[in-house]
């Protein structure tokens, strides 16, 4: 069984996000992971959570909707941190790909969410684009239980700084194309222990989707079996130390099913 530590559920339409449940677990998909982004989708995330076993979920606010979002926010997410069970915090972190200017309110959002992360004793998930350096440097300051790099395309060395500072790196569908021969090389030379996997469905399509098909959770049975045959293990076995290694970061993902 594989486990989706991360996927926008919510992102999908209501009308196919059952199916799209059912599909994953007939494709070995044993948990999904849904993050939060902003203030709207705290309440959605955790709705959809609870309509099935298999999905766990976690709360914070993405660096690209931090425009939007101001410190009375923050109050609304801690409150609902405190009377809910999110696995982790997230999705948090620094985007400097789409935005430059407003990097001190993304380091202000990052801290404040990483000292809520330490107040309640949870793993973080981290979006780390174009960013690396600057989440290092916060993360060695405020001292989370680790969590999750996801979609991580850093170097080498970056990768062992989240591997000694508890991390573990997600990688998915961005590792399948020919051309993606850094992610590969990380994917296939880090330490397996250091390694989850992520559809971050419906974004990130692995490069077997076509242009009209949808990104979704029951791809990482797909994008597991790839990373096996790079690594040149055995898939299924591959599979229970990958699920082990996500259940070790986020330990409050239900594990009835897996
Ligand atoms: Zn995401």
């Amino acid at each position: 069984m594989w486990i989706d530590s991360h996927c926008h559920l919510d992102f999908f339409p209501d009308t196919i996000i059952k199916k799209t449940i059912k599909s994953a677990r007939n494709s070995q998909i044993s948990n999904i992971v849904i993050p939060s982004v902003s203030p709207e989708n705290l309440t959605r995330v955790r709705e959809i959570a609870v309509q099935d076993d298999t999905l766990s979920y976690a709360l914070g606010f993405h660096p690209m909707y931090i425009d939007k979002i101001n410190n009375s926010d923050l109050v609304k997410l801690s409150d609902s941190v405190r009377n809910n069970s999110p696995v982790a915090i997230g999705e948090i972190g620094i985007d400097l790909f789409i935005k430059k200017n407003n990097i001190d309110k993304q380091e202000h959002f990052l801290v404040s969410q990483l000292k809520l992360a330490i107040d309640y004793d949870l793993p973080v998930i981290l979006h780390t684009r174009n960013a690396i350096d600057v989440v290092l440097k916060h993360l060695r300051r405020h001292k989370v239980r680790g969590g999750i790099a996801h979609a991580f395309n850093g170097s080498n060395q970056q990768a062992y700084q989240f591997i000694d500072l508890g991390f573990k790196l997600g990688f998915g569908g961005a590792m399948t194309y020919p051309r993606a021969k850094h992610i590969q090389k990380l994917a296939k030379e880090l330490p397996i222990e250091s390694i989850v996997l992520e559809t971050d469905s419906p974004d990130m399509p692995p490069f077997w989707l076509e242009k009209d098909q949808k990104n979704q959770p029951k791809e990482l049975e797909k994008i597991g079996i790839f990373l096996a045959q790079l690594r040149g293990l055995d898939p299924y076995k591959m599979a229970k130390t990958i699920s082990k290694n996500t259940l070790e970061i986020l330990p409050k993902i239900d594990k009835l099913y897996t």
